[in-house]
């Protein structure tokens, strides 16, 4: 590896942030590769949707050829719409509106995102690569390390590995995520049953959290409707990169305290469904009938966390993004957002650092100082969103659940 300049990048991950990363350093002529431990591009599932904000779409904007990022949008859901906060029978407490601009928050599938972030990366990607450690450090550079005993040399590595990275241990000591009581089962629900949609016509453009009576417990769903088959727009604006096949659905996610999941129910999909069902039984029929249409293969846990702040990071040319340095509970949708908007930065830093002669350790710098705080902004807002919705705090459940509701009429009738 490495070009007649002799300035080369490895990622370790191919998620959201590395591959944004990737197609940034691709598109200004710096030699990237990107190292990922799943054996292929589409192993997991990991099929739900994701909203971008303006931070995650102006990071796309900046980093993806215009072509991509068009696809991003023209594939996503139409913009607008509201989130709905309800109780346990669907009855509205509050709804927040969503701006009606294309560029201010969409909603895109995260499987047709990835399809789109590796589009032009060809043999840019290697996969079954597990990245274990950062060697060296000195003038002759690094060396990222995989399980499997290999090595490659690279001027900068960067540790876009998620949230059990095993590269954080050792590029920011001590900053492993703190658990949270909270957890997540996930699924995804087809949009149509017998031509018709499963989610009523007063919520077709809402995403709804339905928070229980008992604190601790909420039911989260919204559908993802193509605004172009992924196969056409691919075919037009993309030809040549893999178009994945998947029509509208629904994801949905019910939040339950980590005391409340069975050991042992990690990675078995029937079990982590049949407790869905079971923790979701008081809440209104549209729920369970979710629950009860679900593809077995989407469904996952997810053990909630929140990043701590690095006190030191360790090797200077080393870095890191996303999930893998600042992970956080899914509410408010930043996790996804703060790692697209940590690789376009980290891009730029080291592009005009290039361009400028400027040490590479600078740059990276540069960009730890810039994300840390904006990242941990959106760790502690998710967290204290998090407490404030799930939490026991008899006030405001109480208000959300019994006194908001009661001023709205019923939303969706129990049909
Ligand atoms: C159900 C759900 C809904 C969500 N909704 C939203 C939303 O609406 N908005 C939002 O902003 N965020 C959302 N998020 C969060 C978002 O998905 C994550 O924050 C985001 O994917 C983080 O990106 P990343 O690049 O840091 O890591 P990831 O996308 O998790 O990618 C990490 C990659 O590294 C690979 N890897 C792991 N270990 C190694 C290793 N040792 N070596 C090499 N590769 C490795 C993994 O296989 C993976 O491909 C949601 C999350 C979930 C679970």
């Amino acid at each position: 590896m490495g070009t007649s300049t002799g300035f080369s990048v490895a990622i370790a991950g191919a998620g959201l942030s590395g591959l944004c990363l990737a197609q940034y350093l691709t598109r200004a002529g710096i030699d990237v590769h990107v190292y990922e431990r799943d054996p292929g591009p589409f192993v997991r599932q990991q099929g739900y949707r994701i909203i971008l904000d303006r931070h995650g779409l102006e990071a796309l904007r900046e980093s993806l050829p215009r072509p991509l990022y068009r696809l991003a949008l023209e594939t996503g859901d139409e913009p607008g719409g509201h989130l709905r906060f309800t109780d346990s029978s669907l009855r509205n407490a509050f709804t927040i509106t969503f701006k009606d601009e294309p560029h201010a928050t969409r909603q895109v599938d995260r499987l047709t995102l990835r399809s789109i972030l590796m589009s032009g990366l060809d043999g840019r990607i290697h996969y079954g690569k597990a990245a274990a450690a950062v060697d060296g450090g000195g003038p002759s550079g690094l060396r990222l390390r995989f399980a499997d005993g290999a090595a490659v040399a690279a001027t900068v590595v960067v540790g876009a590995d998620g949230v059990g990275s095993p590269l954080r241990a050792q590029l920011t000591p001590g900053a492993d995520p703190a658990n949270t009581p909270m957890a997540g089962v996930y699924g995804r629900s087809p949009l149509r049953f017998d031509g018709r949609s499963v989610i009523p016509e007063a919520l077709r453009t809402s995403g709804v959290l339905a928070i229980a009576d008992r604190p601790g417990r909420a039911f989260f769903f919204t559908s993802m409707r193509f605004g172009e088959d992924p196969r056409e727009a691919f075919a037009r604006l993309a030809p040549g990169s893999y178009a994945p096949i998947v029509d509208d659905y629904v994801m949905w996610g019910l939040l339950l305290r980590q005391e409340e999941v069975p050991a042992g129910v990690h990675g078995n999909l029937l079990a982590l469904r049949e407790l869905a069902a079971r923790k979701s039984t008081g809440f209104h029929p549209v729920i369970r009938r979710l629950i009860d249409t679900a593809e077995l293969d989407a469904t996952v846990l997810n053990l909630f966390a929140t990043g701590r702040r690095p006190r030191q990071w360790a090797v200077p040319r080393a870095t890191m993004m996303g999930d893998a340095v600042h992970v956080m509970p899914p509410f408010g949708a930043h996790g996804g957002n703060t790692a697209l908007r940590d690789a376009a930065l980290l891009g730029r830093k080291l592009v005009e650092a290039r361009a400028n002669g400027t040490a590479p350790e600078e740059a990276i710098a540069a960009y730890q100082d810039e994300m840390v705080p904006y990242a941990f902004r959106a760790v502690d807002t998710a967290a204290k969103l998090m407490r404030r919705l799930t939490g026991g705090a008899a006030a405001p459940h109480w208000v959300l659940t019994r006194v908001l509701p009661r001023l709205h009429r019923v939303t969706v009738p129990e049909a």
